[in-house]
């Protein structure tokens, strides 16, 4: 069954398409891997293809190599719940990003990656002197 629904993804979007939805997935969370935070260089299943995972968004996170070649055809959550570098606040980010409320999830991640902190200081930094401007 997982078979038929990749081969349906590809005849739905033509390949620019996926690259452009590959790229927005990568932007959602700064390209930082979903998992431990490092730059994410790839695209994970959280439920793997191989258990019948679609290639749909609430579905796929992104991930540095490492953790995506660690984690393998392993269930996502089982998987980050037994790393070093386990957080809870990203792993409710991560069934946040699967229930499709992306919101909620880059807030999440937001919190755990203090990258994302420094980031939004600079921003209201920006609204302040645009203000005095
Ligand atoms: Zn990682």
């Amino acid at each position: 069954m997982h078979i038929n629904d990749a081969v349906f993804l590809e005849d739905l979007c033509p390949k620019f398409r996926i690259r452009q939805w590959r790229k927005s997935i990568h932007r959602f969370t700064g390209k930082s891997c979903i998992y431990c935070g490092k730059p994410s260089e790839s695209i994970d299943h959280v439920l793997p293809r191989s258990q019948g995972g679609l290639s749909v968004t609430e579905n796929c996170v992104p991930a540095c190599l490492s953790c995506n070649g660690d984690k393998s055809d392993e269930n996502a959550l089982y998987w980050y719940r037994r790393q070093k570098f386990y957080d809870p606040r990203r792993a409710m980010a991560i069934r946040a990003w699967l229930e499709g409320d992306l919101r909620l999830a880059i807030r999440l991640l937001q919190w755990a990656n203090p990258n994302f902190k420094k980031r939004n200081k600079n921003q209201e930094k920006d609204e302040s002197e645009y203000k005095a401007a």
